[in-house]
């Protein structure tokens, strides 16, 4: 499958960031694989003005669950679709942090997702002290079992597994934990899904950046990257995807 590579602009970037998404665009015309940028709500539709006719899609970083209504401050998926999205990330580890956000939550704004025909890239990840516990695979079992619905097909919906331990931080699982991870992702995903579980994109995420994405992405069932600090800069986002 064509792997993915994404990027989290999470909350930075005001319209002189721009000049970066121009600058990934005028290096990378055309990527050996598929190119993503979140951008915060304000940049969406001036990104996606700069990405139309481009290999670069665009996604939000949340959205409600229902389709309008009394939500202040909120974004419904249809609204992302009209601003120029494709694809929007669901249950990052800071908004299940910052925002109360549970695996029913997030399951239910991929529903929404999906009615509008979004992409949802479910993220899912354990803590640091969960790591130490030894409860990795069974954090990641529940959070995957509740956040990704029913409705999931390997063109509708990509898996992101980050280390909460490791965003932001330049620390990184290693390899094999990496390989552990997402092969015990791509079963549980077969065990639920059958065959099409094979063509479920399943990305790796936390501290990726320009000197140890090759490394990752060699990895057995990492199929791309979502990439936060890092994706912010043209030079730096350019050889992620140019490892891929
Ligand atoms: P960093 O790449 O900055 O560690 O962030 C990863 C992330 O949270 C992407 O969603």
């Amino acid at each position: 499958m064509r792997k993915l590579a994404a990027g989290n602009w999470k909350m930075n970037g005001t319209a002189a960031a721009l000049a970066e998404v121009q600058a990934l665009l005028a290096a990378h015309p055309a990527p050996a694989c598929d190119m993503l940028l979140c951008p915060p709500a304000t940049l969406m539709s001036r990104m996606a003005d700069l990405a139309r006719g481009t290999a670069l899609r665009i996604g939000g970083q949340d959205c409600h669950a229902a389709a309008s209504g009394a939500h202040t401050g909120d974004i419904a998926a249809a609204m992302l679709v009209d601003a120029g999205a494709s694809h929007v990330i669901l249950g990052h580890s800071e908004r299940r942090a910052d925002h109360g956000e549970t695996d029913s939550l997030v399951n239910a704004k991929a529903v929404a997702a999906l009615v509008a025909g979004l992409i949802a890239v479910i993220c899912v990840g354990e803590t640091e002290a969960e790591r130490d516990a030894g409860t990795t695979l069974d954090v990641i079992g529940t959070q995957l079992a509740g956040s990704v619905p029913d409705a999931a097909t390997p063109d509708t919906v990509v898996i992101a597994y980050e280390p909460v331990w490791a965003i932001g931080t330049g620390r990184t699982p290693t390899l094999s934990e990496i390989a552990e991870v997402h092969g015990f992702l791509r079963a549980r995903l077969t065990a639920r899904f059958g065959q099409a579980a094979a063509g479920m994109r399943l990305l790796y995420g936390g501290s990726v950046k320009p000197s140890n994405a090759a490394e990752i992405f060699a990895v057995p069932h990492v199929d791309g990257a979502l990439v936060g600090g890092a994706s912010l800069k043209a030079a730096d986002f350019g050889a992620i995807v140019a490892a891929l």
